[in-house]
């Protein structure tokens, strides 16, 4: 097997690095991560220039889930103290996407918790977002498995992409949650991209999973060939089965080898480092907007973050710019 430093120097778009290739770059020295830095900057220039997208996120409806999935505050399992609801208010709904189109970000995501959904449920979450979508924004919804009556009664609604997280590997997804399959997840991401929705598809880092399972993770999202791909880097909340079971051991360097793996995997995805940037990137930015074009402002589902203009202000201070994608008609 090559070097780490030799499948950098033979990498090619045309050639996509294989498994064993990945896992190789995965264990590249940390005091040696230059080169792969370099590489992933080079891909991040070509594809995305200096812009940064920034997605704002709202949880529609929180907690109660019946899904088992250990990392989760949202789950039926998980203790954590978080609010829960079935429907957020329209008027904090509609204010959060006032202030993508005010701020001028690149799109508004929605998250919704449970696994399945009424029809009844489908039709008025289309009729929130068919009313969003009169102001222009670029609206990404993270929801469970639909049918595919509902993912069409969404698109009609104007809906413009769907985040469906693989999470893990396969193989490592049983350590995870016991109550759906990742084939399970792959199938409903399948039948939303043949009906036409931009797809959003990445996973969580530091569950205790491998290496192996990393690359695993990440070829099956090179397959389904999404737009966005979000590396979410666990933030272990009290309460949750995880939390409590497998306390993440993650470093910052870590970190910059998966976002760079996902960027040498998916160059002309948006990578976006997503939960956990505010934690293992702090003060380590620049390098953070060298690989990822894509980040959260203002927290996220269960978790906080950093407030909207404190992130644009970091953004424009590193010499980046905003992506906007949100027309704010
Ligand atoms: S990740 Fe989604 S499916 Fe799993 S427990 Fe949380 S809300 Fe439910």
């Amino acid at each position: 097997m090559p070097r780490y430093d030799e499948i950098l120097h033979g990498y090619s778009e045309e050639r996509p690095l294989t498994r064993e290739e990945a896992v190789v770059l995965l264990q590249t020295p940390d005091e040696q991560l230059g080169e792969l830095i370099k590489k992933a900057g080079e891909l991040r220039r070509k594809y995305k220039g200096n812009k940064v997208s920034v997605q704002l996120l709202t949880n529609v409806r929180s907690g109660n889930c019946s899904q088992d999935c250990t990392y989760c505050a949202q789950s039926c399992r998980s203790e954590a103290d978080i609010e829960k609801y079935r429907s957020i208010p329209d008027e904090k709904l509609y204010a959060d996407n006032s202030a993508v189109n005010e701020k001028h970000l690149a799109r508004h995501c929605i998250g919704l918790s449970g696994i399945s959904f009424t029809d009844g449920e489908i039709a008025e979450l289309a009729d929130r977002i068919q009313k969003m979508k009169k102001s222009g924004t670029h609206i990404c919804c993270s929801i469970g498995f639909l049918t595919e009556k509902q993912a069409r009664m969404l698109r009609d609604a104007g809906l413009d992409r769907i985040n469906h997280n693989l999470n893990t590997s396969r193989r490592f997804y049983p350590n995870i949650c016991s109550t759906h399959t990742c084939e399970q997840r792959i199938e409903n991401l399948r039948m939303l991209k043949r009906i036409g929705f931009e797809i959003c598809c990445g996973g969580i880092i530091g569950m205790g999973e491998s290496e192996e399972d990393v690359a695993d993770m990440l070829l099956d999202i090179r397959e389904i060939s999404p737009q966005s791909v979000p590396i979410n880097f666990l933030l272990p909340i009290k309460g949750t089965l995880l939390a409590e079971k497998n306390p993440p051991r993650l470093t910052t360097e870590y970190c910059i080898k998966v976002l760079c793996l996902a960027r040498l995997m998916l160059p002309k995805a948006d990578i976006r480092c997503a939960a956990g940037r505010e934690v293992y990137f702090a003060g380590r930015e620049k390098t953070l907007f060298g690989i990822v074009d894509s980040i959260f402002a203002a927290g996220y589902l269960t978790a906080g973050g950093q407030s909207i203009d404190d992130t644009l202000q970091l953004i424009a201070s590193l010499g980046y710019e905003a992506a906007v994608d949100s027309t704010g008609e």
